[in-house]
């Protein structure tokens, strides 16, 4: 038996521990693609909750049909749709990013499983595209639509405009679309998928067709009008791109694809600058793919250095201890990240690209270490995106504490975190084994087997529930390299029992082993603390590999109580095992109760908390009053209150008799839904009692200096700014209501609306007697 420990223990203050080796390798020229992972196709998931997962979006997959998404496809063709539209973002001008990310799906699901009725609808809607494509008989397929006179057309026509030298965007549209270059690469990307995943030939000449419509309107433009193109939002055009001529050889989509990198964000990147303080997450992580790719495939080693500093910048400074990063989809200052723990932290699509970048960072220099945080944010956020029961995604993580996860309905959401959350749910066999010259690698250890012609391997286990792996050998490699976990200080293996290997970095090496030996690895599982990086006193625990959440109750329950805290003079709180590999409980040391602890991804019904404020007991006897008056707060508004409408809920808009214009769109993505203020009204009733009443109003706190009306049955109440700073959470007003406005009535009409979009969230709207007991 032999112990073994790769480096000191992550470090207590450290959020995602990448820190000092990836800084090292930002000043190396890294050569590319040392390390390869072994085909999907290759490897099989046993039962586990990967292989759940798996199957719950097979399901979900299958539920869907192709000539729904196809339908704006063939219309703007002038072909007949033979499919209704989908709702959601599918009715939104933004149609095609889901059938770009369904197409992925569909060719990484075959490839993960071997089902031809996925590779099937893959090369159906291949068929399809090139129908379309050759009646546009440019190369041109997407399903974007824009508004021109009044009118919602084919979205082509920005296309058009665009390569004409006509370029507008304030940041997410072009020329009124909203992001038609992101959609139009999740397309391409689809049909180099089915081409890479699922073998179709017809995904190569379709992303073909597409990579040349567009690369005739970059052609004929000016390297700055160009950039001016992609401040809009554009995904991983440049990817796809380099993708094109990594398969082709042909040098026109090479140059197209560096003519693609958006060098306000990568310019700064490679000179190892963290710009990316208010930048839009996610529009930024496929671009640093795209860097990635390019230098793989040209050794620009400009290129080599955006990546590698993105990595380590996001993993070091702007992740949560679940591998997640964002909040409200932005970037905040590096290590700020205490008081950005609202309900809309943690996109998924974030760490869908994050992985992928991290996949391609590893295959550089093979470095274990990378796959500290690709378990980590595996583990940790993408498992915790799909709901395994339904299928069905969420969008946030919301990590403020008590907030519950909101999943995407089947048919009327397609935001973009299904399409990715269709994929992330498609390919979790992908990155477990990996092969390096005569070196086959186990990164991950989920119970799978490997069928390669040179490895035979079948993995056993129940991590990330159990702590032992078993890997029979049917067939021996050369060398076996196991990684060790940077958690697992005390980790040990054996072959046939008996103490064997030596250590290579972060990996133990076996060699000289022959079919059928037994290899096993004990992987012990501590519970550590992890601070949150600008504040040690707020504290997450993580125990193995799983970071641990508070259980605050089902999400069926109102949570009335405050933010549990712990309380102990202790350096940091301890857990006490509660039954079970990672159930713990907090016991004497939180208030108000004793909290138990469990896997956080696993707690897709109930409100959770990752991150608990540990105080000393002197210092709770100065802040318990604070807490327990925030509580009493809470508990004296209930008692205040009349009616309360929760906007963006059908059942409360319903009771109350909303109406509203159509764009007023309801936000049905995050915990607390919502309505929008645009342009045009929406309004509903609240129920009266006699007496002097208050209209309490809950804004998003990150919405400001926004302009528009309250009425009450149509007389103005006030004019509305929201001025103040920006923040997370709420920002709640009140308004004193008049008593000539409410006397003798027994409902109020409650107008918002506005001569201008303004997109002001309103979560919620409440009626209250002026103070508790006045009636
Ligand atoms: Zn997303």
């Amino acid at each position: 038996m032999q112990t073994f420990s790769r480096r000191a223990l992550m470090g207590a203050m450290t959020t995602v521990g990448l820190a000092a080796q990836t800084a090292a390798q930002a000043k190396a020229t890294p050569a590319p693609l040392t390390t390869a992972s072994y085909p999907l196709r290759q490897v099989r998931l046993k039962p586990s909750p990967f292989l759940t997962a798996i199957e719950a979006n097979q399901r979900y997959l299958l539920s869907l049909e192709s000539d729904r998404f196809l339908h704006n496809f063939r219309a703007g063709a002038g072909l007949d749709p033979k499919g209704k539209v989908y709702g959601g973002w599918e009715a939104r001008g933004i149609a095609g990013h889901s059938l770009g990310h369904y197409l992925s799906a569909l060719s990484l699901i075959y490839a993960q499983t071997g089902d031809v009725r996925f590779r099937e609808r893959a090369a159906y809607i291949l068929a399809e595209l090139k129908t379309i494509q050759a009646k546009h008989g440019d190369g041109y397929a997407g399903g974007t639509t824009v508004t021109r006179d009044g009118k919602e057309v084919d979205g082509k026509v920005v296309f058009e405009e665009i390569r004409k030298g006509d370029i507008r965007t304030k940041g997410f549209d072009l020329n009124g679309g909203w992001v038609p270059v992101y959609t139009y690469h999740k397309v391409f990307a689809g049909a180099l998928d089915a081409h890479l995943h699922a073998g179709l030939a017809d995904g190569l000449s379709v992303a073909q067709g597409l990579g040349d419509y567009f690369g005739t309107i970059i052609e004929g433009l000016s390297d700055a009008q160009v950039q001016e193109i992609l401040r809009a939002e554009h995904g991983g055009i440049t990817e796809s791109y380099a993708e094109l001529y990594a398969l082709t050889g042909a040098a026109r989509w090479k140059s197209l694809a560096e003519r693609l990198r958006h060098k306000a964000i990568v310019d700064a990147l490679a000179e190892g600058r963290d710009d990316l303080a208010g930048k839009h997450a996610n529009t930024q992580i496929p671009k640093i793919v795209g860097s990635a790719r390019l230098y793989e495939l040209t050794q620009n080693q400009a290129d080599a250095k955006t990546a590698l500093f993105f990595f380590e910048t996001v993993t070091k400074d702007h992740s949560y201890a679940i591998g997640g990063n964002s909040e409200y989809e932005h970037f905040g200052k590096p290590k700020q990240l205490s008081a950005r723990l609202g309900q809309q932290t943690c996109e998924c699509c974030n760490s869908y690209n994050m992985l992928r970048l991290t996949r391609h960072l590893y295959g550089w220099s093979g470095d274990a270490a990378y796959f500290d945080y690709f378990e980590r944010a595996h583990l940790n956020h993408i498992m915790a995106q799909q709901d395994p029961q339904t299928g069905m995604f969420i969008y946030f993580t919301p990590l403020m504490p008590s907030f519950r996860r909101v999943y995407s309905n089947p048919t009327e959401d397609f935001w973009c975190c299904v399409g990715s959350g269709m994929e992330s749910h498609a390919k979790h066999g992908e990155s477990i084994y990996w092969k390096r010259g005569n070196r086959t690698i186990v990164n991950l250890y989920y119970a799978s087997t490997l069928d390669a012609s040179e490895a035979k391997l079948d993995m056993d286990t129940a991590f990330p529930h159990g702590d032992t792996v078993t890997i029979t050998v049917r067939k021996a490699p050369r060398e076996l390299a196991l990684r060790v976990p940077g958690w697992a200080t005390a980790a040990t293996v054996t072959v046939n029992g008996k103490a064997a290997g030596k250590r290579d970095g972060g990996y133990l090496i076996l060699t000289g082993l022959k079919s059928g030996d037994r290899v096993d690895l004990k992987l012990p599982m501590p519970v550590r603390v992890e601070a949150i990086p600008d504040d040690p006193r707020l504290i997450a625990f993580v125990s193995g590999p799983l970071v641990l959440a508070a259980d605050y109750g089902p999400d069926s329950q109102p949570f009335d109580s405050f933010d549990p805290v712990a309380v102990t003079d202790a350096a940091t709180p301890t857990l006490t095992p509660a039954g079970g590999l990672h159930s713990y409980t907090l016991a004497d040391q939180s208030r108000p109760k004793a909290l138990m602890f469990k896997p956080f991804y696993a707690q897709r019904h109930n409100r959770s908390a990752v991150y608990i404020r540990h105080f000393g007991q002197a210092e709770w006897v100065v802040e318990e009053p604070k807490y327990l008056a925030a509580a009493e707060a809470r508990s004296e508004l209930q008692a205040r209150t009349i009616d309360v409408i929760r906007l963006g809920e059908q059942q409360p808009e319903t009771d109350h008799a909303f109406q509203g214009t159509a764009n007023t769109q309801a936000i049905s993505h995050i915990s607390d839904p919502g309505r929008v203020v645009q342009k045009g009204y929406f309004e509903f009733d609240l129920a009266t009692t006699p007496g002097p009443l208050v209209l309490q109003v809950s804004y998003s706190a990150n919405d400001r200096n926004k302009d528009f009306r309250l009425l009450i049955d149509g007389q103005l109440l006030t004019s509305e700014k929201l001025e103040g700073p920006r923040g997370p959470g709420r920002n709640v007003k009140t308004y004193d209501l008049p008593l000539p406005l409410t006397r003798g009535k027994a409902k109020l009409r409650v107008r918002f609306e506005a001569d201008k979009d303004q997109w002001a969230a309103v979560y919620e709207a409440r009626l209250l007697r002026l103070k508790a007991g006045t009636a």
